[in-house]
């Protein structure tokens, strides 16, 4: 039997989170004041089907405590998924008509030996209109014996007809905390060594779910070795967390050289970039929340101690409003002009270096390439700043057009900046540098982006001026 059934709750108590929905259901249970219709939202792995059948159980027991007591005949049969007054129906299975139908007729007969003929309905979601119509025609009547329960991860694409009639409950994804509480237990019982950091490593890897949670746990255990965070990289592919932090830290830096060579250690490691994407995504929201409530708890609950002492002292170097700009870079789709690469930030980078696996636009090497150009325009940019900050300002500013032969084209948004860039000294002093950190001699060609320097308003000078 799989660890995931094996300790599959049966009781509201072993419920690990969804406080909320337990105390609700614990009370109505106990005053006797049952809905006909249930509707469980959230995303998978939060407990739904779980809750759903302790439900029906707590409903048909016959010592109803208000918890079921798991003893009489009735608790047995429902544990083991063999009373005959428990259907269960698998909506994404085979979209129910036939099933739905069926109900219909069986929902007229009573209950067999309980009180309630209980009836769920797993992704209800992903039934036809036609039985949705016919769903909706039985919750409109039910015989006072039947309950619905209905599940779902996508609660938007039920009709509304048919929301009105249910009682509803969102399940919430759960803290890495709360999972790695329930991992220790079983991993306890199990007799299955570990250290605290691997659990919550798996915990992090299921992304909220505990079903995902423990069927790595499960695998894992399977080894016969300790689960470490060793282990679950070998075994998952899952990016560690310090090489995260690595990348969040050059993001907050804006520091591009470690930023590629941290990227390009991840990637020749063997890791899927687009899975790290959406790591790194995850652990930036963290902070995110992090750094708009100034809750440390945030961060405890979802990074290891280590990690969270290090993302504390880091992220008071970055504003609210930077974290949330890296954040649209990164989750954004679009493919972005390859020739534009070189005057974009690292977040856009990795973006284009996740596509890049995804369409394989490029070969390993030109990305190389392109981090060679980014990561030596990056420190050009850095040797400037000590010579004239003002200009080191309107380089940063500057957007790499392109690199030909023995030219460097850049694009300003202003003509002032074009003349300062151009000025003799400045100029000389800018080719000097570029050829000190390029290791080449190159001309530098600049010219103003032309939509800009147009919708220029008096203010924008004003503000210009003044800075
Ligand atoms: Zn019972």
């Amino acid at each position: 039997m799989s660890l995931y059934r094996k300790y599959r709750p049966q009781r509201f108590k072993d419920l690990v989170n969804q406080e909320h929905i337990k105390t609700t259901l614990l009370n109505s249970l106990k005053r006797n004041h049952l809905s006909q219709a249930y509707l469980f939202a959230g995303p998978r792995g939060t407990g739904k089907t779980t809750t759903a059948r302790i439900l029906a159980k707590a409903f048909n027991c016959s010592k109803r405590n208000p918890e079921p007591c798991n003893h009489c005949l009735s608790c047995q049969e429902h544990t083991k998924l063999k009373s005959l007054d428990l259907i269960e129906i698998d909506a994404a299975s085979n979209r129910g008509i036939d099933e739905i139908r069926e109900l219909r007729e069986r929902i007229k007969l009573a209950p067999s030996s309980s009180p309630y003929k209980i009836f769920i309905i797993d992704e209800v979601h992903m039934l036809t209109p036609e039985a949705f119509n016919a769903l909706l025609k039985t919750l409109e009547e039910p015989p006072s014996h039947a309950i619905f329960i209905l599940a779902t991860t996508e609660p938007h694409k039920i009709p509304a007809t048919v929301l009105s009639r249910c009682q509803r409950f969102d399940f919430l994804p759960l803290t890495i905390l709360e999972m790695v509480i329930r991992l220790k237990k079983i991993a306890k019982a199990e007799r299955i060594r570990f250290d605290e950091d691997g659990l919550r490593m798996i915990a992090a890897a299921a992304s909220g779910g505990m079903r995902d949670a423990i069927s790595i746990l499960d695998q894992l255990s399977s080894s016969g070795k300790k689960i470490s965070i060793n282990l679950i990289q070998e075994t998952l592919g899952v990016v560690p967390e310090r090489a995260t932090l690595k990348i969040f830290e050059a993001l907050v830096k804006k520091d591009l050289n470690s930023g590629f060579m941290a990227l390009s250690k991840i990637k020749k490691k063997g890791y899927n970039l687009i899975h790290f994407r959406r790591t790194l995504l995850d652990f930036l929201a963290v902070v995110l929340v992090y750094k708009m409530s100034g809750e440390e708890k945030e961060l405890k609950d979802n990074l290891s101690y280590e990690i969270c002492q290090k993302v504390i002292s880091l992220s008071a170097d970055v504003e609210i409003k930077e974290l949330i700009k890296i954040i649209k870079t990164l989750a954004r789709d679009s493919l972005i002009e390859k020739d534009a690469l070189p005057s974009l930030g690292l977040e856009i980078a990795l973006v284009e270096l996740a596509q890049v696996e995804c369409h394989s636009v490029l070969d390993t090497e030109s990305i190389n390439k392109i981090g060679d150009f980014e990561a030596l325009w990056h420190g050009f940019l850095k040797e400037i700043k000590p010579y004239n900050h003002s200009l080191a300002g309107i380089m940063r500013s500057a957007r790499v057009l392109g690199k030909k032969d023995d030219q460097i084209m850049i694009e300003v948004d202003y003509d002032f900046h074009r003349q300062k860039i151009e000025d003799k000294i400045n100029l000389q002093k800018i080719e000097e540098m570029i050829e000190k950190i390029f290791a080449k001699k190159y001309k530098l060609v600049c010219q103003v982006g032309k939509a800009k320097e147009k919708s220029k308003s008096l203010k924008d000078i004003a503000l210009e001026v003044f800075e």
